[in-house]
């Protein structure tokens, strides 16, 4: 999905928005104190998994092929 992260720069709250079409990006208001001017940040993977448990080993299968 099309999520972005936004700033506000008013009031520093960090949200994500549902951006489907292009004109939605500049209809983005912050949900804080309403205002619009919000700064899009960079993307960043929506995974939000939580911390699970579970050591992971260290990268494998990058040896030579062959
Ligand atoms: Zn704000």
């Amino acid at each position: 999905m099309p999520i972005y992260e936004y700033a506000c720069a008013s009031c520093g709250k960090v949200f994500e928005e549902l951006i489907l079409r292009a004109r939605d990006e500049a209809e983005v208001t912050c949900p804080g104190c309403g205002r619009r001017e919000v700064t899009r940040q960079m993307s960043r993977p929506a995974a939000t998994a939580s911390s699970g448990s579970g050591g992971g080993g260290p990268g494998r299968g990058c040896g030579p092929v062959g």
